[in-house]
């Protein structure tokens, strides 16, 4: 404090020295919202840090250590390639809707979109293996709700009349792209949508990375271009299934389908 100040016989010192004491105050305030908000940042920081640590080692557990390793992915999730009533190989088609009042617990991704919880380790592996490839992909689209599915489905025929088609057409156009409500495996939290950042990398690259890898981490191409006639949608490039390392490896080296894949374990 400057003694000056402090010597001089009018009212103002007083003053000026409240004046200090309330900037001193507010300069007091502003520090501890700064220590506090450092404070919470880094435990934020930590807390997801830790969770990702913790997600990266199950994952390296199912897929690092042999044969043994989908026993112990098995063991945390219960997961099977051989029963078909396995919750990672449930089957949902045209003529398989979801069962009622299936439920499922989500992961909620960095990009607001969601998955099953049990295949966020192996979904995040592949991404972060992607991604060390020098590939870039993100989901689209994870998990839906019926709600959400349906609003999607209302869109798409509204394309489609907009284009001039019939109310009837429009609806039967809609449904070779968007899955009837309640048969969508995108209500199910077990696949994802995947495509490209359209930063770092193309669609194509993406797709050709997935075809070639992704039964590694447990997922297949849902809706390969050769079986439109047997899952009765489309080839979607970009749809990816969790059915778990070893039946996706199975699936991939006989070239089948869910469906079929589902037949032989009967
Ligand atoms: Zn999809």
């Amino acid at each position: 404090m400057n003694p000056k100040t402090q010597s001089l016989p009018t009212g103002r010192p007083p003053q000026k020295r409240r004046k200090q004491k309330k900037r001193g105050k507010k300069w007091t305030a502003i520090l501890f919202w700064l220590v506090v908000l450092a404070v919470l940042g880094y435990g934020l920081f930590r807390q997801i840090d830790g969770t990702k640590a913790d997600l990266r080692q199950m994952a390296a557990a199912g897929n690092t250590g042999g044969e043994s390793s989908d026993e112990g992915v098995s063991a945390v999730f219960g997961e099977s390639a051989k029963d078909k009533t396995a919750w990672n190989l449930i089957l949902v088609n045209r003529e398989h809707p979801i069962p009622e009042g299936y439920d499922v617990e989500l992961t909620k991704l960095s990009n607001g979109q969601s998955v099953d919880a049990r295949i966020y380790p192996a979904l995040q592996q592949m991404f972060d293996d992607a991604r060390a490839d020098g590939v870039y992909p993100i989901v689209a689209s994870g998990y839906r709700t019926e709600k959400e599915q349906k609003q999607l489905m209302r869109e798409k025929i509204a394309d489609y009349e907009e284009e001039g088609y019939s109310p009837d057409e429009a609806k039967a156009k809609a449904q070779e792209w968007v899955a009837v409500p309640g048969t969508s495996e995108h209500q199910l939290g077990l696949c994802a949508d995947i495509n490209a950042d359209g930063i770092h990398s193309a669609g194509n690259k993406v797709y050709e990375w997935l075809e070639k890898n992704a039964h590694r981490y447990g997922f297949i191409k849902r809706y390969p271009a050769d079986k439109s006639e047997i899952t009765g949608t489309i080839h979607e490039p970009w749809h990816y299934r969790y059915v778990g390392a070893e039946a996706a490896a199975e699936i991939y080296r006989q070239g089948l389908c869910l469906e079929e894949y589902i037949e032989t374990l009967e």
